[in-house]
């Protein structure tokens, strides 16, 4: 398929997991795919070289997207006359876990999972409908979870951010939609990667059970229901969260 021929594509955590999925299907498509990491430089530069080895292009960038100044630059910087020029996708995918039961759960574990899921998916949004809203057109989709939508104990903050994305979203989409711009949010299930590589197996076994397609999602499930919403065919959707789970949370 090439239905993102000359579309620019920045996927934020696309070094790993989701994310690089979503890179690689992105860029399968015809998009050219601007690679985010924070820390893992040789698994962001394996995205690219595995993307150019199929015939597309694509490139690394290293920003911490909780940082306002880091994504001010990066947005910046892709958008300049001099590198892309503009942005027609924005995938916020970059997250993070530190979960505990509330009664042990630090403020700065409370802030730092609002941090790098929810205020830098509202940072990446802001900077990117700028570009957006010049051009009239333009896809957003941001990485929430069930697990915003059913909650989960012992994950009140990832909850906390993830219920906002959520929100978030659909506030953003009536926003912008004047303006031609989608604003979607997919919602995975349990994915094996490395955020739930470390789980207990039995943890895994009862997740799985719960699951009426009775296995783990992996990334690509997820990365194809991203390029749909990416994709001219889904150009009449907005605000809505599609959630990809197996069926666990109905
Ligand atoms: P993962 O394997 O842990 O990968 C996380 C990615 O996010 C990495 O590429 C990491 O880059 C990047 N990242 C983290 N903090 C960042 C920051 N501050 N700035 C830039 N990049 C940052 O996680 P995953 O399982 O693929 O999860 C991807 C998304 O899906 C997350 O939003 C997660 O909440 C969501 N999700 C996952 C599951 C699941 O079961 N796995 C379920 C529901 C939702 P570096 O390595 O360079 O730090």
């Amino acid at each position: 398929m090439s239905d993102l021929i000359r579309k620019i594509a920045l996927v934020t955590g696309g070094s790993r997991g989701i994310g690089r999925a979503i890179c690689l299907e992105l860029a399968s498509r015809g998009a050219t795919v601007i690679v985010n990491y924070r820390s893992s430089e040789d698994a962001a530069r394996e995205v690219v070289a595995e993307i150019e080895a199929n015939g597309g292009t694509a490139s690394a960038w290293q920003a911490d997207v909780g940082d306002e100044e880091q994504v001010k630059d990066m947005f910046k910087s892709i958008t300049s006359k001099e590198s892309h020029g503009t942005i027609d996708i924005l995938v916020n995918n970059a997250g993070m876990t530190r979960d505990n039961v509330i009664m042990m759960m630090k403020p700065e574990d409370f802030d730092a999972v609002i941090n790098t899921n929810l205020r830098s998916t509202w940072l990446c949004c802001k900077t990117a409908v700028r570009t957006m809203m010049r051009k009239r057109t333009g896809s957003i989709i941001n990485i929430t979870s069930v697990v915003g939508i059913a909650g989960n104990g012992g994950q009140t903050n990832y909850a906390a951010s993830k219920a906002g994305i959520i929100g978030m979203t659909k506030s953003l989409a009536k926003e912008v939609a004047p303006r031609g711009i989608t604003v979607n949010a997919v919602a995975p299930g349990f994915v094996g990667t490395d955020m739930t590589a470390d789980l207990s197996d039995e943890l895994k076994e009862g997740a799985i059970s719960a699951i009426p397609l009775g296995r783990m999602g992996t990334p690509e499930d997820i990365a194809t229901a991203v390029a749909f919403l990416a994709s001219p065919g889904a150009s009449y959707i907005t605000g809505q969260t599609l959630v990809v789970d197996g069926g666990m949370v109905m």
